[in-house]
């Protein structure tokens, strides 16, 4: 608020006096890149590449790239039988399994993938049933579709990054 009148009170100045005051474009920091590496998550893995692609859709201080030749992965993607779970071990790396007892129950694949991302990217379950949450998981009904993380799952992700935040070594079961 103080920096604000200032900077109020000196482009007036600067106005007053005829200068031309150039306002500077606040600055951003380039997003970090975290790499996955989808190459075992056996026919889940378009649907990996869809959580992925999902989150660059809706945050800005992120990006999750698939993993090049020769680069060590932050992020590595498994399936199984089990439920679905991430295994995170610091803000942005990690891994975490597409589970087959989910997706056989009817729970929405896609879903699956952006939630367990989510986990990676700092953000813990939340049961609240509903299906605009993203991370609501199964606790919201078998036929929510939405993959889709809402504005203040999207801000806490952004604002995590920007900071990058601690976050300790965490497992997170779907069900
Ligand atoms: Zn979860």
């Amino acid at each position: 608020m103080l920096i604000r009148k200032i900077a109020a009170a000196v482009f007036a100045v600067l106005a007053l006096g005829g200068v031309q005051a150039v306002t500077a474009a606040p600055a951003t920091a380039a997003p970090r890149i975290l790499y996955y590496d989808a190459s075992q998550a056996q026919e889940f893995k378009a649907v990996v590449d869809q959580g992925a692609q999902i989150w660059n859709n809706s945050v800005t201080n992120v990006r999750l790239l698939p993993v090049t030749a020769g680069r060590t992965p932050n992020i590595r993607i498994y399936a199984d039988n089990g439920w679905p779970r991430t295994y995170s071990s610091s803000l942005g790396n990690g891994y975490w399994y597409m589970g087959r007892q989910a997706v056989n129950q009817g729970y929405n694949p896609p879903r699956i993938s952006a939630h367990e991302f989510g986990h990676i990217l700092g953000l813990p379950d939340r049961r609240t049933g509903l299906c605009a949450d993203l991370m609501s998981g199964s606790s919201a009904p078998v036929s929510c579709t939405n993959a889709n993380p809402n504005a203040t799952e999207a801000r806490t992700v952004n604002s995590r990054f920007a900071s990058a935040v601690a976050v300790p070594p965490q497992v997170y079961a779907w069900q």
